[in-house]
């Protein structure tokens, strides 16, 4: 890392703070990373709520960082975003999520639905849909298997080639899923616009205590409001006991959080899918 280092000075001037400095190291890091491999997949198991069992998977990426360790996705995604690397990061995330969880669906002979995440970014790009498509086919996953977590504001930017893409997606039986449904500024229009499969809740729309004021009914509401447009409510970040019993007071058809299980090594999954399949 010394000679990287010693290469890389010369892309710092003086005037640069230590944040931008930082800032552009990782961008350096960032470059390189896909082709080291230093990119993992984690997966967080997704709960449904009318028999209890596993029904799905979420794929979080890590970075493996030679020297910093592991790098959350919430300090360079946003770097990725900004630099364009994000559809090749994404693309190697579809690929790899699709190629894991098909072995497991045949090694166990279990039905479930993988999600990933996919930046706003990645919805500009004309080349996602036909990435999707050999993501599944060199997998050999079914199509409706696999469902795309899309945020409000890359459904918001409402480009030409987004709203194409989007279409041509949910054509190919792809499913679309709203993540952090609740937290951005785009309203709720586009829910009809779209053709949206899946409303995932944001944590804040959880309720804290059982007496949280009226927080049940907003749930049922929400809740009743996706069901009418025909689509799937999931809640996210569920922590503990008292939030699942509301949750279970309400329509609300699957859950995700630490309750049931943080993000784990794919090697961990398989264990995990079986051991709440039996009990
Ligand atoms: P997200 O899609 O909303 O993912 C949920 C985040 O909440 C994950 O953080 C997960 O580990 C965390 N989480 C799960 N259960 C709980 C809980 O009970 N309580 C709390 N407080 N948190 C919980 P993570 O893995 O650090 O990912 C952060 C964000 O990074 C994701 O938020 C997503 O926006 C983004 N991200 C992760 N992987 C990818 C990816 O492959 N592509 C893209 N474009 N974005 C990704
Ligand atoms: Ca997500
Ligand atoms: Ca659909
Ligand atoms: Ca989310």
């Amino acid at each position: 890392a010394k000679d990287a280092g010693g290469t890389r000075m010369q892309f710092f001037s003086a005037e640069m703070s230590v944040e931008t400095k930082n800032r552009m190291a990782l961008e350096l890091d960032l470059r390189e990373a896909l082709e080291r491999g230093e990119f993992v997949l984690h997966y967080q198991p997704r709960i449904c709520l009318d028999d209890d069992s596993p029904c799905g998977v979420e794929a979080l990426i890590r970075w493996n960082h030679p020297s910093k360790g592991l790098v959350p996705p919430n300090v360079f995604i946003p770097i990725a975003e900004t630099t364009g690397l994000i559809c090749k990061i994404g693309n190697w995330v579809l690929r790899q999520a699709c190629e894991d969880v098909q072995r497991l669906i045949d090694r166990l002979g279990t039905d479930l639905v993988l999600s990933v995440n996919v930046s706003p970014v990645q919805l500009r790009s004309p080349t996602l849909c036909g990435e999707v498509r050999q993501a599944l086919q060199a997998a050999g996953m079914d199509t409706h298997r696999l469902e795309l977590e899309l945020t409000e504001s890359g459904l918001i930017e409402d480009t030409d080639t987004s709203q194409q893409l989007l279409r041509e997606l949910g054509d190919i039986g792809v499913r679309l899923a709203i993540d952090d449904f609740g937290t951005g500024y785009a309203g709720i229009a586009y829910l009809r616009q779209y053709p949206i499969d899946v409303v995932k809740l944001d944590r804040a729309f959880l309720c804290p205590t059982p007496k949280a004021d009226g927080c049940l009914d907003f749930i049922r509401a929400v809740t009743e409001m996706c069901h009418s447009l025909g689509m799937r409510v999931v809640a996210e970040g569920v922590e503990d006991a008292d939030m699942l019993r509301q949750l279970l007071r309400s329509d609300c058809d699957e859950a995700q959080g630490y309750l049931f299980a943080q993000p784990m090594p794919l090697a961990k999954l398989g264990d995990y899918i079986i051991d709440r399949q039996a009990s």
